[in-house]
C-alpha cells in the first residue's frame, strides 16, 4: 500500500473521497413528504406570483390622482375579498371599492389606503380618505416571482419556506434525491448491545447508534448491521452484504495500527484503499475507499473520533454527493475562554461550549478530551478547527465550527 496517500490533511481527505461519489436515484415525493429532502432539478416556477395585482391590505382601492387634496369622499361601488371571481367594474373618477387583502384590483383603480386611514359614513355607501392613496399597497403581478424562472437549484434543501415556495410554484410533487442507503457496520470483539449483560472486559457498543442518528440527521437512511467480531471472515462476509444491500458504507473500529485492525487489513489486501489516516485530532485514524465497488469509509472505534470524523469527513462527502445539500456546515470565530491544548501537526478539533451570551462568542472546553469521552461531545456545541501550531491559550481567537 505504498503509494496509498496516507496521513493527509482533512481538506485532502475530503478531495480524494469525493472523487468517488454517490450516485443515488431521484424520486418524486409530495410536498407533504418533502420537508428535509433535497432537490434533484432546478425548479421553476409554474405561476408568477402572486399571479395577478392584489391588495396588501384590507382597506379601499381608487385612483390615485382623486386622492391628491384629502380629506377626499369617494363613493364605495363594490366589495372585492379574495377568491373574488366576479369581473370588477372598471373604477370611474370619484368611486371606490371596499377591498380585503388578497382581493384583485379593480380595473381603473391604482391605489390603496388601509382601513385605519378611512371613515366610512352610517349608510356605508360612501368613504372619506383622510390622506393621498398609496401605490405601494398594491402586490404587483410577478413581483415575488416570474413564471418560468428558476426559483430553487438543484441540491437545494427542502427547508420549510423552501417547501412553501415550491407550493407557491404550483408544484404538487417535487423531484428529490433518494436518501442514500449507509451501511453501519462496528468492529470489535468486547461489543456488546445495551440490554445485555457485559462479560469480563467487555463494553456497550455506542457507535453505530450515534453514527445512525448523524446519517439521519443528514437527511439519509442509517443501517445498523449487527457488530462484527475481529476476524476477516466475519469481515468479509459483512462487508458483502453491506456492499450489496447500501450504498455506502461507515465501518467503525479496527483501523489503527494495531494487530487486530482487521478493518485497515482487509481492505489493504482486498478492498480498494484510496487514502488512510487524516491530520486530525481526535480521530486521526480513518481511511476511505471501495469494497465491492461501494464507497466505504473506515471510522475510528473511539467514540468522540467516530462522531468528530463523521461531521469532518462523511457530512462534506454527503453533502457533495447531493449537490451541496443537507445540513450545512456552520462556522464562526470564537474567544477561548481558557487554555485548550493544539497539536503541533494535526487539525485539532477540540469539543466546546460556545457562550454568545456577551457581546463576542467565547469557547470553552466540555472537559476530558479523551477520543473514547462521548460525553465531551454530547455537551459540545462546537469544534474547535485549530490549524497545526496555531496558539490556543485564554483569549486568543480561532475558528470553530458549530455541531
Ligand atoms: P479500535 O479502533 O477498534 O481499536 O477501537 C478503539 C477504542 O474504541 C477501543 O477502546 C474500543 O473498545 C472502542 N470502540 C470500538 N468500537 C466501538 C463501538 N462501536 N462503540 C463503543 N466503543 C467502541
Ligand atoms: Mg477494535
Amino acid at each position: 500500500m505504498t503509494e496509498v496517500p496516507y496521513f493527509i490533511d482533512i481538506e485532502s481527505a475530503v478531495a480524494l473521497a469525493t472523487k468517488t461519489l454517490l450516485s443515488v436515484g431521484v424520486e418524486d415525493v409530495p410536498l407533504d413528504e418533502a420537508h428535509g429532502r433535497i432537490l434533484a432539478d432546478d425548479l421553476r416556477s409554474k405561476v408568477d406570483d402572486p399571479p395577478f395585482d392584489n391588495s396588501a391590505m384590507d382597506g379601499f382601492a381608487f385612483i390615485h390622482e382623486d386622492t391628491l387634496h384629502p380629506p377626499t369622499t369617494l363613493k364605495i361601488v363594490q366589495t372585492i375579498q379574495a377568491g373574488e371571481r366576479e369581473t370588477t367594474q372598471p373604477l370611474q373618477p370619484g368611486q371606490a371599492s371596499r377591498i380585503m387583502t388578497g382581493g384583485p384590483m379593480p380595473p381603473g383603480a391604482d391605489s390603496i389606503l388601509p382601513i385605519e386611514r378611512c371613515e366610512m359614513n352610517e349608510a356605508g355607501n360612501e368613504v372619506t380618505l383622510t390622506e393621498q392613496g398609496r401605490p405601494h399597497f398594491i402586490r404587483k403581478q410577478g413581483e415575488n416571482l416570474k413564471r418560468g424562472e428558476v426559483t430553487l437549484e438543484k441540491g437545494t434543501t427542502l427547508t420549510p419556506a423552501n417547501v412553501g415556495l415550491c407550493a407557491t410554484m404550483g408544484w404538487p410533487t417535487v423531484p428529490v434525491f433518494k436518501r442514500a442507503k449507509v451501511a453501519i457496520l462496528s468492529t470489535g470483539d468486547e461489543l456488546k448491545l445495551p440490554g445485555e449483560a457485559l462479560e469480563a472486559h467487555e463494553i456497550y457498543e455506542s457507535n453505530s447508534f450515534g453514527l445512525a442518528g448523524l446519517v439521519d440527521w443528514m437527511g439519509h437512511e442509517a443501517i445498523r448491521y449487527p457488530s462484527v467480531n475481529d476476524s476477516m471472515d466475519a469481515l468479509r462476509s459483512s462487508l458483502d452484504t453491506a456492499a450489496k444491500e447500501c450504498d455506502l458504507i461507515l465501518t467503525s473500529g479496527g483501523v489503527s495500527m494495531g494487530e487486530w485492525d482487521y478493518v485497515r487489513k482487509i481492505m489493504e489486501e482486498e478492498g480498494d484503499v484510496h487514502f488512510w489516516r487524516v491530520k486530525i485530532r481526535p480521530g486521526s485514524p480513518p481511511l476511505f475507499g471501495t469494497w465491492n465497488g461501494t464507497p466505504i469509509f473506515g471510522l475510528p472505534g473511539n467514540p468522540a473520533s467516530s462522531h468528530v470524523v463523521f461531521r469532518v469527513l462523511v457530512a462534506p462527502y454527503l453533502r457533495a454527493s447531493m449537490h451541496g445539500g443537507g445540513p450545512k456546515e456552520h462556522h464562526l470565530m470564537v474567544e477561548l475562554g481558557e487554555d485548550i491544548k493544539g497539536d503541533a501537526t494535526c487539525l485539532a478539533l477540540r469539543r466546546i461550549s460556545i457562550d454568545t451570551s456577551g457581546d463576542h462568542p467565547i469557547a470553552y472546553s466540555t472537559g476530558h478530551q479523551g477520543s473514547g469521552n462521548l460525553g465531551g461531545v454530547a455537551r459540545a456545541d462546537g469544534l474547535t478547527l485549530l490549524s497545526p501550531g496555531q496558539p490556543s491559550n485564554k483569549g486568543d481567537r480561532c475558528r470553530a465550527m458549530f455541531l
